[in-house]
């Protein structure tokens, strides 16, 4: 069974983390900064350095294409090279360094593919300094209008467009290289679980099936502000109090459905929040999220069941957004799972939380994910990690999914 290297791996991880280095073991690297665009000169040394040719596109998405033997279509494996602030080493690099390092095992052990293999960069998945996240793969696969995009502004430099950090970037390159059906016949993208359920329950690899959908709602409770010492409680109309139950009545409920349902109130506010005024205004969300859009719908019906008016205050409601769920290429997600095998890792099948690039794509050509355990489920922070022998497991199985792909 042809591996790829554990060293190789290694110093392709250590290196990469220098770009950005916060120095208490994570990075910041915003999309077109001055560590990230180090960080693609990297990426494009090592590439050439197989023999690869490197192109850009419009949205300075990188694509390194070693030839196959055949005039087909490419397979595509990657992801993204830019971080959140104060990020981890994982987060979508080692989506760049496992598609590489299957590149280089190709390369090195001489083993034959039709396909030419092309791995690929996104650009500004993270969304950390210009919004929206997945911009570049969501401009390219007919998500976003591209004009939109340009005269995003970055969070910490009023008027500074990503138009303009692109235009500077040196790495803009020709519409005409952007990924498309008639260049590419598939996309594989390795990422970090970014949560513990992998990793608590023992197993190497996950099957990625899909991405979940989501909802995201924003309740406001309206009462009457009041005197702390000489309101007497029969009086009161506690926004706060109204608020607190209904966040109560909705854990209550949604409990009872799918074990695989999450929801999250992340974001509550309260006015006037000084410690002698009953609240007069309460606003909180709620997240949810599942891969099957009827408990979806079911977790709608509970929230439709909130009454007008709770604890004597006024009860509205809106959604802020929603994502529907995402199902990767069954015949794909197989290859994943057949590749895991063959290997003898554990493995289970997983729907993803997060968004990534991959559930763009999907819509434009055949797609899948695998995922690493994220250690102790940190991610999005400097405790992000997985041990390098875990990601060779999914560099592994990623080789593999590849070549599996390229026989078909
Ligand atoms: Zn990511």
């Amino acid at each position: 069974m042809v591996s790829c290297s554990l060293e190789s791996l290694d110093d392709k991880i250590k290196t990469f983390g220098k770009f950005g280095d916060t120095g208490r073991g994570g990075v910041t690297r915003f999309s077109l900064s001055a560590e990230a665009l180090d960080a693609r000169a990297e990426f494009k040394r090592r590439m050439e350095a197989i023999g690869a040719k490197v192109v850009t596109d419009d949205m300075a998405n990188m694509y390194a294409t070693i030839p196959g033997t055949e005039t087909l279509p490419a397979i595509l494996s990657g992801s993204h090279l830019d971080s959140v602030r104060q990020g981890g080493n994982f987060d979508g690099v080692l989506g760049v360094l496992t598609a590489m390092e299957a590149a280089e095992t190709i390369v090195r052990e001489g083993i034959p593919h039709r396909h030419p293999l092309t791995v690929v960069v996104w650009t500004n998945e993270e969304g950390a300094r210009f919004e929206p996240a997945m911009m570049s793969s969501g401009v390219i696969c007919g998500k976003f209008d591209k004009a939109a995009m340009l005269d995003s502004v970055a969070k910490d430099k009023p008027g500074y467009t990503f138009g303009e950090a692109l235009d500077k970037s040196g790495y803009k390159g020709s519409e005409a290289n952007r990924m498309s059906p008639d260049k590419a016949v598939a996309l594989v993208e390795l990422h970090i679980e970014q949560g513990p359920v992998l990793e608590n329950e023992g197993f190497d690899i996950g099957v990625v099936e899909g991405v979940c959908g989501m909802i995201n709602f924003e309740f406001t409770f309206t009462g009457q502000a009041g005197h702390a010492g000489t309101t007497p409680m029969k009086y009161r109309q506690d926004a706060l109090y109204a608020a607190v139950k209904t966040i109560q009545y909705l854990h209550d409920e949604l409990d009872e459905l799918d074990s695989r349902l999450v929801y999250t109130t992340g974001k509550i506010s309260c006015h006037p929040n000084i410690h002698t005024i009953i609240p007069d205004e309460v606003k909180f969300t709620l997240d949810a999220r599942h891969q099957n859009p009827k408990v979806i719908k079911q977790v709608l019906e509970i929230i439709k069941k909130i009454p007008s008016e709770v604890e004597k205050c006024r009860v509205s409601y809106s959604e802020a957004w929603s994502r529907k769920s995402v199902a990767y290429t069954p015949e794909l997600v197989d290859y994943v799972e057949k590749s895991a095998n063959e290997y003898g890792y554990s493995n289970r099948r997983i729907y993803s939380g997060p968004g990534h690039d991959a559930q763009y794509v999907v819509d434009v050509i055949p797609t899948t994910m695998i995922f690493v355990p994220s250690v102790g489920g940190h991610s999005h922070c400097e405790l992000e990690y997985t041990p390098t022998e875990a990601c060779l497991k999914g560099a592994n199985v990623l080789l593999r999914t590849l070549l599996y792909i390229d026989g078909q």
